[in-house]
């Protein structure tokens, strides 16, 4: 009899289960695909490897600018592809180590659940006591009107086992994964075309930060279209409902993911809950944020529980987003058009203002700090590091610190970090690196 049998060894499953077993309990982690899940496998990890080769590629092209001479410079894309593979595999041997070195049994079959103290696989009966459901999201392969090959519409999943690079894409989306796509095949050379369904590109951010990828976007010369959705294809015509048609070799259906909303008869309810006692569900199954921290984070609670009957609170409003890619963008806490009505004060300090960045030539974007006197409500960040200095606010606000708490710190120089300081200073109007009243 196991204390507790999880199904999905993605990082809500995995971590659940080292969690567990880091607390005693006896743990049985099934697993139909690879250990690591999306995140590993077909996620975080290979795309952000593509992406260090992109970001190696174009400071390269950026050579001579900084007095370095590099010719002929030129990449070599089954190497790069390889080696997203190459890295996924290293980490998921070292993952699987790991699970096992906790004394967890890792079962490489698909389970389901046959009650609440049952989990089956083809070859076997596994006897638990509580279940966790952590079986994660697929890409959702949107199916268009038209006539056109199968394989005409990849997933970010195919993205990974592309053979040739296109000569030009177009992707539906501008969310985490349209964007990075776009990121990463226009820096490869590929003619990159977005079409996003809401009126601004990266609908989920606040507002300036979406106004500034748009420019980030035209300097990459990326061709976006917003307030249009595909309505047909024809072989390689795409036809779009603002009355554009263009051709692309091929088109990434990036927008959104799908999860299961049943899984057999257990209905995932509100938080980690389903509708059977012992039974939970973790992760991107339950759509509380389709994010890999966010899904570590509720492993943790859920063993909490499980435990101690405790149910710390998933406070969605403190979970870091992150696009990657240079800039990195990334925000926390509330957008200001979240906030409209509210009162707030607001700091905007553009990070041109920083000796590091311009060492760096990394002078675009800005940290815009949206807060009261007690506390810091939001953060919106372009800018190399962003997924570094995101974590300083997260830190702040997951702690209820005040700006003025936070003005007790004392930022290295020179370093990206300095625009946090200076932004929390920007609040009332105090930075020492920009003009008075900028805001
Ligand atoms: C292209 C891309 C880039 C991303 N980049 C980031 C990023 O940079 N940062 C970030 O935080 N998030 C990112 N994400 C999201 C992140 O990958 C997911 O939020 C995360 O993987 C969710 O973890 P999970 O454990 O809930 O599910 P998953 O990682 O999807 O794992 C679920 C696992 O369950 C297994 N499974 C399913 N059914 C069964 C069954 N019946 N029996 C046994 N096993 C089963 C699956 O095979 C899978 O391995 C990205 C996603 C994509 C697609």
């Amino acid at each position: 009899m196991y204390d507790i049998g999880i199904i999905g060894a993605g990082p809500a499953g995995y971590s659940a289960a080292i969690r567990a077993a880091q607390k005693g309990l006896k743990v049985v982690l099934f697993e139909k695909e690879y250990v690591g899940g999306t995140c590993l496998n077909k996620g975080c990890i290979p795309t952000k490897t593509v992406l260090h080769s992109c970001k190696i590629l174009s400071e390269l092209k950026n050579a001579e600018k900084f007095g370095i001479k590099a010719e002929n410079i030129s990449f070599d894309f089954e190497k790069i592809w390889q080696r997203q593979k190459k890295i996924s595999e290293k980490i998921r041997n070292s993952l699987t180590n790991l699970i096992k070195s906790y004394g967890i049994e890792i079962i490489n079959e698909e389970a389901k659940v046959e009650h609440s103290g049952l989990i089956k696989t083809d070859t076997n009966n596994y006897q638990v006591k509580n279940i966790l459901i952590a079986i994660g999201s697929e890409p959702n392969k949107i199916k268009f009107n038209g006539e056109y090959d199968e394989n005409f519409i990849l997933t970010s999943d195919d993205m990974l086992n592309l053979t040739k690079l296109p000569e030009s894409i177009l992707i539906t989306g501008s969310g985490a994964i349209g964007i990075e796509w776009a990121r990463i095949l226009s820096c490869l050379g590929v003619k990159v075309t977005i079409v996003e369904m809401m009126d601004k590109i990266l609908p989920i951010a606040d507002d300036e930060v979406s106004e500034r990828v748009v420019r980030l976007l035209k300097k990459s010369r990326i061709t976006f279209y917003t307030s249009a959705t595909v309505e047909e294809i024809k072989g390689k015509t795409i036809k779009l409902s603002n009355g554009q048609a263009l051709e692309a070799d091929c088109v990434l259906s990036a927008a959104g993911r799908k999860t299961l909303k049943e899984f057999g008869d257990i209905k995932i309810e509100s938080g980690f809950k389903t509708n059977k006692d012992n039974i939970y569900a973790i992760g991107d199954i339950t759509r509380e944020s389709m994010l890999a921290h966010s899904a570590i984070k509720q492993a943790e609670n859920v063993i909490e529980y499980i435990i101690n009957g405790n149910e710390p609170k998933f406070d969605k409003n403190l979970v870091p987003s992150v696009i990657y890619g240079s800039p990195e963008i990334a925000w926390i806490g509330k957008t200001e058009q979240e906030l409209q009505g509210m009162q707030y004060k607001k700091s905007l300090f553009p990070i041109s203002a920083l000796g590091k960045a311009f060492a760096e030539d990394k002078i675009d974007g800005f940290i815009k700090i949206l807060a009261t006197d007690d506390e810091i409500l939001g953060a919106h960040i372009i800018s190399e590091e962003a997924s570094a200095l995101i974590q300083q606010i997260a830190i702040a606000m997951a702690n209820k610190l005040s700006p003025k708490n936070l003005q007790k710190v004392i930022y290295a120089h020179p370093t990206y970090s300095e625009g946090i300081s200076e932004s929390i200073l920007a609040l009332d109007n105090m930075a020492l690196n920009i003009p008075p009243k900028i805001v």
